[in-house]
């Protein structure tokens, strides 16, 4: 398989790393990152009439409807039709989980790849984590109580997102357990998880990713 067409999903707890492993993927193979929560901030920004349903549950740290997070993706992977993708922020349930499938017919995914952070370090990177309004990139604060930072690639100023407050990181840690843990176990059944330890800085993490997904991607040797 031509590894810039390969279909990866990212998955892990909020805080683990899938947006920066999603990214050093693409970059890596040749692929489009798409990321649902990122789709979905651009419309809560753009104040598309998406954009305004789903506000309220994101700062929440709901889940927002299937039908919109859907509506959003697949104009996106229409978008990227022919080219491989990574996927970060979908599918969190077993309903999504199996809409992708429906969704990507018979060249289906090669891999689905968990990132496996303790509890405790996902609080702490969500605590001091803080994204650029105008261009999107993640900084981090030296401290929780850091509240602005400025912006490593543009001139803006990275604040916390709306939805790192303490009630909601604990909800979507929750819906994490309740809703998207079903999925890991899904894609295990149909061997395409991978399993990375997460813990560590960027480039170690990828290394790892990497090493996992040689395997994972390259082809069963075909019976004699
Ligand atoms: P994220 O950036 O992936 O942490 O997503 C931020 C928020 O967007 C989540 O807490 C949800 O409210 C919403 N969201 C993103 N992706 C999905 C999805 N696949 N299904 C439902 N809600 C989502």
């Amino acid at each position: 398989m031509r590894t810039d067409q390969a279909r990866i999903v990212v998955l892990g707890k909020q805080g683990s790393g899938k947006g920066t492993q999603c990214e050093l993927l693409a970059d890596h193979f040749g692929l489009v990152h798409l990321a649902t929560g990122d789709l979905l901030r651009a419309a809560v920004r753009d104040r598309t009439p998406l954009g305004r349903r789903a506000q309220a549950l994101m700062e929440n740290g709901e889940l927002v409807s299937d039908d919109l997070v859907f509506a959003l993706l697949d104009e996106e992977l229409r978008r990227a039709a022919g080219r491989g993708f990574s996927l970060d922020g979908v599918p969190r349930t077993l309903a999504q989980a199996r809409a992708l499938d429906r969704h990507l017919g018979d060249h289906g995914l090669d891999a689905a790849v968990e990132l496996d952070v303790p509890g405790d370090l996902v609080m702490r990177r969500m605590a001091t984590r803080r994204v650029c309004p105008t261009c999107g990139t993640l900084t981090t604060a030296p401290d929780p109580a850091v509240a602005t930072v400025p912006c490593q690639r543009c001139d803006g100023t990275a604040v916390a997102r709306p939805d790192d407050t303490v009630d909601a990181i604990a909800r979507r840690l929750a819906l994490y357990e309740e809703e998207t843990r079903p999925v890991l176990d899904w894609y295990e059944e149909r061997r395409l998880l991978v399993r990375v330890d997460g813990d560590g800085d960027p480039e170690e993490v990828f290394g790892r990713v990497l090493a996992s997904l040689e395997v994972q991607l390259s082809p069963a040797p075909s019976p004699r």
